[in-house]
């Protein structure tokens, strides 16, 4: 039996580009951002349940809520409160048989906790456990602020996905520390489902524009010193519209992230989702399986929000990835 590699097939839905941090690879923030309306998201929504797919991944800038003038933007979209805004999204996305997975930077335990029975999962990257410079701007960036907030995330129990920055100012040592700080709150809580391994990817709009992304040995290598430190139930993930994924799968990644057949990657908009038509030419070898938002053991263990239960077991297969039979 061919080894197998998973993906999700999700619908990538920007929230907001109003961010309260300027990291200096950024090229999502807008200093005149905007917040989705209710009628984009659910045309958004609508093609992706149309298109086949089982996640809806909604993604925002950090406390855009500090930032002047975001008041303003949400009176306007008719939006009272930005929590209340992404249980509303999430039920959209629900109804739609789309799987609600939020990752809304850094947020308080409240705030987590209110999105958690809506959400099949969370996320939150860690990026790295070291203060470097492209973080100098970015109050949210604090490796204390972030490790509490996934800590917390674990206590509720949410099923979480972070990762790791590879190229951003951080040393190979910082990368290991990384990485074993994310083991540890693992051992603790017991909550994480994947650690992504990203590379930083320079574009010519960003302060960072002439700094040089990491060489394909630095990103194998911390993919293989990833899957050699984290435990076997946590899966490396790496996504292949930013780096050729073959050699960082024979590396020791597993998974491919989020592939949307309908939307672009907004964060890295120049960078195009490879069809699973390509990536099973690309990675031949291995069988690719289609997963849930939730991974197969949280099902189980019934940590995915309770107002997604009912569609997870709709969804998944006996092996509790994505069914087989379902078109
Ligand atoms: S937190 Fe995210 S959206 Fe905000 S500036 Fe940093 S990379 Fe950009």
């Amino acid at each position: 039996m061919r080894p197998f590699l998973t993906y999700s097939r999700n619908v990538f839905i920007p929230v907001t580009d109003v961010c309260r941090n300027r990291c200096l690879y950024c090229g999502f923030r807008r200093d005149e951002g905007k917040i989705i309306s209710r009628h984009e998201a659910t045309d958004l929504l609508d093609r992706g349940a149309a298109a086949g797919c089982t996640e809806a991944l909604f993604s925002l800038g950090e406390a855009p809520w500090e930032v002047p003038g975001f008041d303003d933007l949400l009176r306007n979209a008719g939006i009272g409160d930005l929590i209340d805004y992404l249980i509303e999204l999430a039920e959209l996305a629900l109804e739609r048989d789309l799987l609600p997975h939020t990752n809304a930077g850094l947020l308080s335990k409240e705030e987590m906790k209110k999105l958690a029975p809506y959400n099949a999962s969370m996320g939150l990257m860690l990026e790295t456990t070291s203060e470097v410079g492209a973080h100098r701007y970015s109050p949210g960036k604090r490796p204390d602020l972030r490790l509490k907030a996934i800590a917390a995330a674990g206590d509720l129990r949410i099923p979480f996905t972070t990762g790791i920055l590879v190229g951003i100012g951080e040393t190979r040592e910082d990368r290991i520390r990384s990485i074993q700080a994310i083991k540890r709150l693992h051992e603790i809580h017991g909550h994480i489902q994947e650690v992504i391994v990203q590379p930083f990817d320079p574009k010519p709009e960003i302060a960072m524009s002439h700094q040089a992304p990491p060489s394909f040995e630095v990103l194998a290598e911390t993919v293989r010193m990833a899957r050699s430190i984290l435990p076997s139930s946590v899966a490396v993930q790496v996504p292949p519209n930013l780096a050729d994924p073959l050699p960082l799968v024979e590396a020791g990644a597993e998974d491919l992230g989020g592939i949307s057949p309908v939307t672009p990657d907004w964060i890295n908009l120049e960078r195009r989702w490879p069809t699973p038509e390509e990536l099973g030419s690309w990675l031949s070898g291995f069988e690719l399986r289609e997963r849930l938002a939730v991974y197969p053991r949280y099902i189980d263990l019934e940590w995915c929000g309770k107002m997604t239960r009912s569609l997870v077991e709709r969804l998944a297969g006996p092996d509790g990835l994505r069914r087989r039979d379902r078109p």
